[in-house]
């Protein structure tokens, strides 16, 4: 890893004029910027189909930076780092174009040749981009050369191995960084550092005090303007590959022997190995799927998901996952990691729960009350922070016991820490740093997992879609399946810090 702590960049971002541009990336930009992590010496080279001045693609920056920061200053100055290249990525010769407008940048702000390809459109131009980069030279330079990506990469294993294996022409395993922003999370990263920073956890984090681990994703948006690519995904490929495995790996992993990229990735690796493969039969038996009816979310009445635009009146889609996974190692024998992630809940939440086992024999078993179990949660958002759940003392005479929390919290607004995620991945993109980044061996594991649930899912037509109204915590079917093991999922509600 090489690391300054103000990196000089070509930043060229390849769909500037899009959501992802302009919701995430300008912010996080500029966040860096304010805080000194990028230096005068950068520039933004933007590129998007749209025909633009450099005034109005300017302009199109700061509006972006005063709608998602609400900040405004040195913001000319940020924005004079800016520039545009009207281009269709399917096009060759624009491509001569830009690598002359990349040199000059280089050249005028001295990039030492340093080049950061942010890949924010949709996935079937990935792979055109990435021959074009090296075929018309702009992958040529002195400096370092990174590609950045956004998911979906693949849309199974197969076409995630073709998409890689054509990026490799291009760029190495090392320069090539996958996305997955809630890598980018603090609390993501937390899981870490509350594992192995804390005598009180990592000795207790195995099969013997733990009986499972409860990952709950949950959104109250529905699938928006996105039907056209989520009928295609649906829960499985949209969270499950990525974000979900992602986040069993970073719990179920070994203690690596350093903090560093390779030593993570490769306990990350082994973790996502160890993970049992079903059968065609075992799959509905180890996971579940749910599709959203009409309903309520705050208040306000929501469609079903078969009448939003661009989705099937008939769909089959899934956007809702519920599912078991078994872990194969000596450390998680016989303790299931259950995960579940669904559109158009009730909240919008993700946390991680460590349910502990009970202690060997329960003194307290002659009070009314059945002692509730050890809790370690993780808060991922929309807030930040641990709650440790034990048991103690009630006040008054006797020896009742009442469950208490322990809790550390930095609460934020989620709109503050999507952008969060993308400024800490773009700082390590330009540092070098790819330890919150995918590796090519993690994203196909994953795919290989997911694509044996797709194949059962995909032949077989639900039959009781819609099976969840929105607004409700999801199908009911999702409870069953912890109901089989003697389990049930913690309500995310009760768990908030705010209830403590
Ligand atoms: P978008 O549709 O808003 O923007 C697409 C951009 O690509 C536009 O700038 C458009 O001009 C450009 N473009 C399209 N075809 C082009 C062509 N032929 N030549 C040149 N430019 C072309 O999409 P988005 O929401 O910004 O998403 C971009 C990528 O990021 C996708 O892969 C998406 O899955 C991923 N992503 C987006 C978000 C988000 O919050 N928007 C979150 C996670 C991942």
């Amino acid at each position: 890893m090489t690391e300054t702590n103000t990196p000089t960049a070509l930043i060229m971002i390849f769909g500037a004029t899009g959501d992802l541009a302009h919701r995430k990336l300008f912010p996080s930009l500029y966040r860096l910027y304010k805080k000194g992590r990028l230096t005068d010496r950068f520039a933004v080279l933007g590129v998007a189909r749209r025909s633009l001045t450099l005034e109005e693609f300017q302009e199109s920056v700061r509006k972006s930076i005063v709608e998602f920061t609400g900040e405004q200053d040195g913001l000319d100055e940020f924005a004079s780092h800016f520039y545009y290249q009207s281009h269709d990525v399917t096009d060759s010769s624009s491509y001569i174009q830009l690598r002359e407008l990349a040199n000059k940048l280089d050249e005028h702000y001295g990039l030492e040749g340093n080049r950061l390809f942010y890949l924010a459109m949709a996935p079937e131009f990935f792979g055109t981009i990435g021959d074009h980069l090296k075929l018309d030279g702009l992958t040529d330079t002195a400096g370092y050369k990174r590609l950045v990506i956004e998911k979906p990469f693949g849309h199974d294993f197969e076409s995630a191995q073709e998409l890689n294996n054509r990026l490799r022409q291009a760029f190495s395993e090392e320069e090539i960084y996958r996305i997955d922003h809630y890598l980018g999370k603090a609390m993501v990263q937390n899981i870490q550092v509350i594992r192995f920073a804390n005598a009180l956890f990592e000795p207790l984090w195995n099969n013997r005090y733990i009986s499972n681990i409860q990952v709950t994703s949950s959104e109250t948006l529905g699938v928006e303007e996105r039907g056209r690519y989520y009928e295609k995904s649906g829960a499985l490929r949209d969270m499950v590959q990525n974000h979900m495995l992602q986040m069993v790996a970073l719990l179920a992993m070994e203690p690596p022997i350093k903090l560093n990229t390779e030593e993570i990735r490769s306990e990350k690796v082994r973790a996502l190995r160890s993970l049992r493969p079903m059968s065609q039969d075992e799959v509905n038996q180890y996971f579940v799927r749910g599709q959203y009816d009409e309903g309520t979310i705050n208040g306000e009445s929501v469609p079903g998901y078969r009448t939003e635009p661009m989705v099937d009146p008939e769909s089959n889609t899934e956007t809702y996952v519920a599912g078991k996974l078994v872990i194969d190692n000596f450390r998680w024998a016989g303790v299931p990691f259950y995960i579940r992630t669904g559109k158009r809940l009730g909240s919008k939440s993700t946390k991680i729960v460590v349910q502990f086992k009970d202690i060997p024999m329960n003194l307290y078993y002659n009070t009314d009350e059945k002692l509730t179990p050890n809790l370690l949660v993780i808060h991922i958002q929309p807030e930040e922070g641990v709650t440790l759940h034990l048991n103690a003392k009630k006040s008054g005479s006797g020896m009742k016991t009442t469950p208490v929390r322990l809790s550390t919290a930095s609460k934020s607004i989620d709109r503050m820490n999507t952008p969060e995620a993308y400024e800490k991945l773009l700082y390590d993109s330009m540092r070098g740093d790819a330890t919150n980044f995918t590796h090519w061996d993690e994203v196909a594991l994953s795919w290989k997992f997911v694509d044996a649930i797709s194949a059962v899912w995909e032949n077989t037509k639900e039959t009781t879609f819609p099976n969840y109204a929105a607004g409700s915590d999801g199908p009911q079917v999702a409870d069953q399946l912890l109901e089989k093991d003697g389990f049930e999922w913690w309500p995310v509600e009760n768990l908030e810090i705010d209830n403590c």
